[in-house]
């Protein structure tokens, strides 16, 4: 960080899709930029400039690659910055075009475009207590609610089912009926599942956001629940239910887990 943008190509469109003024004037807006900071909320990441930002969201297949200027460019570079200094550069690479970049005014400390999803639980501004309040007063389903971007972000729909398992929380638990020790041990859980899920797939967030959307396999083998449909619980023995849910699939142990007297779908 500290380091000033040289050149800025869009190599594909798609890339700037969320910049309202193309791809010439994001370009524009970030040469001769000092990069300052990078900081992440749910799948964003956005590098500070200033008081400015260049937000990205990395979809499914996107990767922020620092490296040699020189190597051979792969196919799949969408927006390639290099700087003043002439060492490393900057290559947002995505071969499916999901994720995107855009140049935020005014959105160092928090992009106006994210300003609604809430702190991840690794994020120091994650509240607990604010938390539990917001969980109770959203009377709704808890895995509904671990989805909810608005109240919690980073948890994908593997993560929501093996978290509520590790709780021993039923996903169409009312959250209202939530005690606190229960929240407290699902985002404990939470943050195990996402820790871990971090921790095989590499060190960097980058990788989290891929595996979040259940695209790799890495995770597979050390699913407790999820996918497992009529094999048996890792802690009990009892075959895995799956239920449908959101037009997905909601997976739990039927003794681990027990369905709540009131369900809330
Ligand atoms: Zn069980």
């Amino acid at each position: 960080m500290g380091r000033t943008i040289g050149t800025v190509r869009v190599l594909h469109p798609r890339a700037v899709r969320r910049h309202p003024a193309g791809a010439a004037d994001c370009e524009a807006a970030l040469t001769g930029r000092t990069l300052d900071a990078a900081r992440r909320r749910g799948k964003y990441l956005w590098l500070s400039a200033g008081h400015d930002a260049l937000l990205a969201h990395l979809g499914m297949s996107g990767q922020l690659l620092v490296g040699d200027p020189q190597r051979p460019p792969s196919p799949h570079v969408r927006v390639w910055f290099t700087f003043e200094d002439d060492g490393p550069d900057l290559r947002f690479t995505d071969q499916r075009t999901f994720g995107h970049m855009c140049f935020v005014p005014d959105g160092a400390e928090l992009p106006g475009p994210i300003a609604h999803i809430a702190p991840d639980p690794f994020e120091p501004s994650f509240d607990p207590a604010g938390l539990t309040k917001r969980l109770r007063l959203k009377r709704t389903g808890v895995k509904r609610a671990l989805l909810d971007q608005s109240l919690i972000s980073g948890v994908g729909n593997i993560y929501a089912d093996e978290a509520l398992w590790r709780a021993g929380l039923h996903w169409a638990r009312p959250t209202e009926t939530l005690s606190g020790p229960e929240v407290s041990r699902l985002l404990a859980a939470v943050r195990e599942v996402l820790g871990e899920a971090l921790t095989a797939g590499g060190t960097s967030f980058d990788s989290l956001y891929v595996n979040v959307n259940g695209e790799s396999g890495y995770f597979d083998r050390s699913l407790a629940v999820y996918g497992r449909e009529g094999l048996p619980c890792r802690k009990c023995g009892t075959p895995v239910r799956r239920d449908p849910f959101m037009n997905r699939s909601a997976y739990t142990c039927p003794h681990c887990q027990p369905r709540p007297r009131r369900a809330h779908w």
